[in-house]
């Protein structure tokens, strides 16, 4: 189908009502009013492409959960609107600043199918939709331009790639001019649930400025789908790096088995697992939240089970900062000797070389500061 490929196509012709859903899955009369009523708080939009993935008769279809609203997102009283502090990170309008050597960079606030678990659902996405002014653009890349030691920009919002190719060629070329700017890495969801957008046109615009970078964001394994798989080859052979960003979603890939899964297709596709988000303390996302010790026992499963390029790395993302949530193979000391734990259980003593005395530290090694619990003299 020609229109069915038009990325453009798929877009104008986004689920938005209980009727159009229907045509994908199916729903109860308690459906229909729980969706409802969700609507009238959060938006929501899906596109054809990624409704027709939907488990028509599965109530619980990972598909589903993702995207299509329930009133579950209205009973959440742990949540809070923005957890990661972001509009106190904004230097300028569109440009979250955590790190000193890197920025988020926000420069729309659409994306193709909004998911139910989006960190910035409360202040940014999914808010009326628009396009931000080129003014406020051109002072994001100002402050970028003013501020030389951020030497990697990362373009998110929403989603970078709602926009039409010429207009966002024109913010990467000024920021690929920034002699400052070593990398530009673009955070999108398209290559998921949107695959079309990946076109070859978008692929030669992009091999223009390299290094690009692309992260995405597959959460099920039923995602790597023979289009998404087109996507990613588009984009891998424009030379462009591809990592995945997933969230941990309770009843959607909270378990070891459907983790690893992705994990192994996403390399199949020539997508490298990067991180695997703790869902966050957000507004409306209390039913997809799952314990701390599930991720760590996904984490455990993962390491030494599958190749280590399969393994991404467990994070919850804090105002200060993403923090490694990791198990810990260090089992303790024995003398001068450091013991160790296989990823299945065997133990191995190291003899641990001593630190030599009247060694200065480089400058660069960061110390973590006095009040730190996390100092590694705690081994
Ligand atoms: C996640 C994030 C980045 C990029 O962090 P990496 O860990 O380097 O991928 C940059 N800025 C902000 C504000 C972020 O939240
Ligand atoms: S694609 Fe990303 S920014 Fe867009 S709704 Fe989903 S999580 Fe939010």
């Amino acid at each position: 189908m020609k229109d069915w490929n038009d990325w453009n196509w798929q877009l104008a012709n986004r689920i938005t009502t209980l009727e159009q859903l229907e045509k994908y899955t199916d729903l109860t009369k308690e459906e229909r009013v729980s969706i409802k009523e969700a609507s009238f708080r959060f938006t929501w939009a899906i596109t054809p492409y990624f409704a027709g993935l939907i488990d028509r008769t599965d109530r619980h279809c990972p598909i589903r959960m993702q995207v299509v609203p329930t009133a579950e997102e209205l009973f959440d009283d742990a949540g809070v609107a923005d957890p990661l502090d972001e509009e106190k990170h904004a230097p300028v309008e569109l440009v979250i600043r955590v790190y000193p050597d890197r920025v988020a960079f926000c420069i729309g606030n659409r994306c193709p199918t909004y998911c139910r678990h989006c960190l910035r659902k409360e202040t940014m996405v999914g808010k009326p939709d628009r396009e931000f002014s080129d003014d406020k653009v051109a002072a994001g890349i100002r402050y970028i331009r003013e501020h030389a030691e951020i030497r990697d920009v990362l373009l998110t919002g929403g989603d970078p790639l709602m926009m039409p190719d010429d207009r966002l060629e024109d913010i990467i070329r000024r920021l690929h001019a920034i002699p400052s700017v070593e990398v530009i890495r673009i955070g999108s969801r398209a290559p998921c649930t949107l695959p079309q957008r990946i076109t070859p046109e978008l692929c030669k615009m992009l091999e223009k400025y390299h290094p690009i970078y692309l992260n995405t964001q597959f959460n099920h394994p039923r995602e790597i789908t023979p289009e998404a798989e087109q996507a990613c080859a588009r984009l891998a052979s424009a030379g462009i790096p591809l990592g995945n960003q997933s969230v941990l979603l309770r009843g959607i890939n909270d378990n070891l088995p459907t983790m690893k899964k992705l994990c192994q297709q996403l390399m199949r596709i020539r997508v490298r697992p990067y991180y695997i988000y703790q869902c966050q303390t957000l507004t409306g996302t209390r039913h997809l939240r799952t314990p701390i010790e599930r991720g760590l026992k996904i984490m455990r499963g993962l390491q030494g089970y599958t190749s280590g390029l399969a393994v991404p790395k467990y994070v919850l993302d804090t105002p200060y900062g993403k923090i490694p949530i990791a198990p810990s193979y260090v089992v303790g000391r024995e003398g001068n000797k450091m013991v160790l734990c296989t990823y299945n259980g065997n133990i191995w003593r190291e003899e641990n070389p001593p630190e030599e005395q009247n060694v200065s530290q480089p400058q660069e090694m960061p110390q973590p500061s006095a009040s730190c619990a996390c100092s590694s003299d705690r081994l």
